[in-house]
């Protein structure tokens, strides 16, 4: 392939990694603005695994929560959901995901979304340096996350989360709109987060 066919077929992909548990109105208002901002081909909904931050409480089944990212971005353009990190299973590093995107999808160029709560951390990262300089980094703010570092990319602002959705699922209280309908109904179907089996 010529540079000038490389170049024509690249593609500018937003990576908005995250849990997912369950996908929810914040990450795709991120995710759309993002696309549309950076002039973005798509934004992939990069499902972790095995989220290595989340040790705390029961992660819903890696199977669950990419069924929801898909049912999260139908019909919106240009959002996809990825199970890109499910192979190999397992905890991953981002500078390992990006070097296997490097090495599999050469004409992607990627874009790492990140929420300020998430951007927080990036310096300690495992090799810090190279997720820089193998990926953009676009810095969104998160209402009430108390993180200072400055945001790159201008979101409108919703203080919502996967947490307080679960609460909210467990307590009773609806969560129509906070998430899109199809999520609404795999989370009723799967029993998720009632305090039952699935929670
Ligand atoms: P949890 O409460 O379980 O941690 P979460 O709502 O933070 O879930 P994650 O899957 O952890 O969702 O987040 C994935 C990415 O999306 C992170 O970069 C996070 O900062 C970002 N994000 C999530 N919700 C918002 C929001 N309301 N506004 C801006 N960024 C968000
Ligand atoms: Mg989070």
């Amino acid at each position: 392939m010529t540079s000038t066919m490389m170049r024509m077929s690249q593609r500018r992909v937003g990576l908005l990694g995250g849990t997912f548990d369950p996908p929810h109105i914040g990450h795709l208002v991120v995710a759309v603005e993002a696309r549309a901002t950076l002039n973005l081909d798509e934004v992939w909904l990069l499902v972790a695994h095995t989220p290595w931050q989340k040790t705390g409480r029961g992660v819903t089944d890696a199977e669950h929560r990419l069924a929801m990212a898909r049912a999260a971005v139908v019909g919106l353009d240009g959002l996809v959901a990825s199970d890109f990190e499910f192979d190999p299973p397992g905890p991953t590093y981002t500078v390992d995901t990006l070097e296997r995107l490097v090495r599999l999808r050469p004409e992607v160029m990627p874009t790492l979304i990140l929420g300020a709560d998430a951007a927080a951390g990036v310096g300690t990262w495992h090799r810090s340096a190279d997720v820089a300089a193998l990926a953009e980094i676009a810095v969104v703010d998160r209402p009430g996350c108390g993180s200072t570092t400055p945001a790159t990319l201008a979101v409108p602002q919703l203080d919502v989360s996967s947490t307080g959705i679960r609460a909210r699922v467990q307590t009773g209280r609806p969560i129509d709109v906070l998430c899109p309908p199809g999520v609404v109904s795999l989370i009723s179907e799967l029993g998720l987060y009632d305090g039952g089996d699935g929670s």
